[in-house]
């Protein structure tokens, strides 16, 4: 892996960390977006992630101000890829936006440039055909607060070249990340087709009235040492995502039980303004929930 010159395309919430965490590692970041306005707003999101390397990476005002003097801003696509060894994209999570996207990167990129889609749902054998490029394209998938959260998974799709995916995995490595390959198209990559399904249940069995929040976390926690059972983590995701998501799978599949849950999200939680950790209570009371006090795992 010899990659010098990286461009983030998308500087919205996953793009800026992407390029910011980046950069901190001493690589030359080109950030794209579609205008200077989206620009500006990327601009300042990325001062607001200096004070979160400090604090929780102990990084020194030097090390955060030397990696923004890294970093480049551009709205005009060919000038922010001219020199790019790997385009890094983190754009809307709608086909018809990709598609495009990768339909003008392909024609506009250096020959020796790679393509990785940060996608959370999408298969890259979805875009594989657009980029022009089938070969040089696969997923780098992160996760929200990726200087603390940092697993990066690398997914390939039938015509990745596998030199391309090794060389991505030690990209990966060196700006920090716990590489994760996957050497198959998964959807949900690993961390969701491991997460999703256990979310579910422990739902489930909530609307069912099996047992209640706690007993069913605390099932989880003391039966396989986890530090959190799942209606701890739903917290941490938001309760307003978990309504979209039950919402929409209610919609997808006629699930009565899904359409109960969201229903139970909505009534008892998000009108009650409970959205989760972020608004200090959800199915939990933060910033001491009960599931994390001495006496819990005990009975
Ligand atoms: P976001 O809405 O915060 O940001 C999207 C950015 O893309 C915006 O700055 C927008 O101006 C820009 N954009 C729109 N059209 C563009 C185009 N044609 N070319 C270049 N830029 C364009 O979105 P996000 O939450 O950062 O998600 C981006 C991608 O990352 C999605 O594919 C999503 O699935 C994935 N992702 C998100 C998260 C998360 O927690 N938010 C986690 C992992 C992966």
């Amino acid at each position: 892996m010899n990659y010098k010159n990286i461009t983030v395309a998308g500087s919205g919430v996953l793009g800026s960390q992407i390029a910011y965490q980046t950069a901190f590692k001493g690589f030359q970041v080109t950030v794209y977006d579609i205008n200077d306005e989206a620009l500006e707003r990327a601009k300042e999101r990325i001062s607001q992630l200096k004070p979160h390397y400090q604090a929780d990476l102990g990084a020194t005002q030097e090390e955060v101000e030397a990696a923004y003097g890294r970093m480049s801003f551009s709205s005009d696509l060919s000038q922010a890829v001219a020199d790019a060894d790997l385009v890094i994209e983190a754009i809307p999570e709608v086909v018809s936006i990709k598609n495009d996207f990768y339909a003008n990167l392909g024609k506009t990129a250096p020959e020796k440039t790679i393509f990785a889609t940060n996608s959370s749902t999408l298969l890259p054998s979805q875009f594989a055909e657009a980029t022009g490029r089938p070969e040089k394209f696969l997923a780098l998938h992160f996760a929200n607060e990726i200087w603390k959260n940092n697993t990066a998974e690398i997914m390939k799709h039938p015509g990745t070249d596998m030199g391309v995916f090794q060389d991505v995995v030690e990209f990966a490595k060196a700006i920090g990340m716990v590489a994760l390959p996957l050497h198959k198209e998964q959807p949900g990559y690993i961390l969701n087709s491991l997460l999703v399904p256990l979310l579910d249940a422990a739902q489930r069995l909530l609307i069912k009235e099996v047992a209640d929040v706690e007993t069913i976390d605390k099932t989880w926690m003391v039966a396989t040492g986890a530090p959190m059972g799942p209606f701890a983590i739903l917290d941490v995701v938001g309760i307003n995502t978990a309504y979209n998501i039950g919402r929409a799978k209610a919609e997808a599949t006629g699930d009565e039980e899904f359409q109960k849950i969201a229903d139970l999200l909505k009534s008892e939680y998000i009108d009650k303004g409970k959205l989760g950790r972020a608004t200090g209570e959800g199915f939990y009371k933060y910033p001491n929930p009960s599931f994390a006090q001495p006496d819990f795992l005990k009975n």
